[in-house]
């Protein structure tokens, strides 16, 4: 008889356990691939998992960082022209970068890392560079200096470097959805840097996503998204820049074309997309677009849905988000 109960308690403790980790949410904030990260996890959430979600971010920022030596992305970078052996998944974003660059007809370029050196924007040495370096190294710059050959191996033109910082923080949202959804989690959001992924719901609602009013030196939106299942990614000219002494503002998405910050009446592009790396390239590759060609781009994409925030508060969104996007500044107006 007491064994009974026993097993009876041991029972209802196990599913009290249980029931309670499966409700149990995290929010963990790291600062990590230079941005602030806050991983919401909103049920089946315990220490491991955040762990293991923050280890990942380490591990792909070490793997991807432009700048540390370790990184495969320095070491191929310095390989002058020599094959080198990359992680997995180094390859698969420069693989991806590709397609996206293909894609984007060359406006998104991951070979474009000795042009974001050479402005060093956001870094002590951000600098307007003369013409003629300019003009030398967009020359660097191209997928015919790129090859890969499967499994893992990349190699460059001796003097081309490629940057993955446009679409790193897109692929690490996307692992933070692959390790949130095999740990059985239901609803999450994360955002890395101001690149947002959700999984699920919010409960029985969706969840409302402020676009970053790109005028605004705090984090102020002008617009809301209501999204489950998917990335919301924005790009814009407020995020990196300095202003020389005549007043110019030189800013950190690079026109791969003229070597020039891209220079158009856009101030912001947000991208929503399942696929964040997708989101990441495509906020990047728009932006350099510029509003028209942006527009009649993505008008084409099926999987993908886009807004454009002109530096005169004009919102234009594409077909997609017409009805779903929510416009709470009134400073701002979506043209007829
Ligand atoms: P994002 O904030 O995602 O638009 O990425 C901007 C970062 O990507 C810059 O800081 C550069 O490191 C890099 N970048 C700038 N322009 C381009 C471009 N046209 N194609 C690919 N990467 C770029
Ligand atoms: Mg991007």
């Amino acid at each position: 008889m007491g064994k009974r109960i026993f097993s009876i308690l041991i029972l209802t403790s196990f599913l009290l356990v249980s029931c309670v980790d499966s409700h149990r949410s995290m929010k963990e904030v790291v600062f990590v691939m230079d941005t602030i990260v806050t991983l919401d996890v909103r049920d089946h959430a315990n220490e491991k998992l955040l762990k293991k979600m923050t280890d990942r971010l380490m591990e792909i920022d070490s793997l991807m960082s432009f700048s540390k030596e370790e990184s495969d992305i320095y070491q191929v970078n310095h390989a002058k022209g020599e094959s080198v052996l990359v992680d997995s998944s180094t390859y698969y974003v420069v693989k991806k970068a590709v397609e996206y660059t293909q894609m984007s007809g060359g406006c998104f370029d991951p070979s474009i890392g000795r042009l974001v050196a050479l402005w060093g924007i956001g870094s002590d040495d951000e600098h307007v560079p003369s013409i003629k370096e300019i003009e030398e190294v967009v020359e660097t710059i191209g997928l015919d200096k790129i090859s890969l050959s499967e499994p893992n191996s990349i190699s460059l033109m001796d003097g081309t470097m490629i940057d993955v910082g446009a679409i790193a923080k897109g692929f690490a949202a996307d692992e933070m959805i692959r390790i949130a959804k095999e740990a059985g989690v239901e609803s999450a959001i994360f955002n890395l840097g101001g690149n947002i992924s959700v999984l699920g719901s919010k409960g029985s609602d969706s969840f409302r996503i402020g676009i970053r009013n790109p005028f605004s030196e705090s984090d102020e939106y002008f617009g809301i998204v209501e999204v489950t299942d998917t990335s919301v990614v924005t790009s814009g000219n407020y995020e990196r820049y300095f202003i020389d002494e005549s007043g110019v503002k030189y800013h950190h998405i690079l026109d791969p074309f003229s070597g020039y910050p891209a220079d158009n009446e856009l101030s912001g592009v947000t991208v929503i997309c399942s696929s964040s790396i997708k989101a990441d390239a495509f906020s990047t590759a728009l932006y350099v677009m510029g509003l028209e060609k942006g527009l009649a781009f993505i008008e084409q994409m099926d999987d993908m849905e886009a807004i454009f925030v002109t530096n005169s508060r004009d919102v234009y969104l594409s077909t997609g988000l017409q009805t779903s996007f929510l416009l709470c500044d009134d400073s701002f107006r979506i043209p007829e």
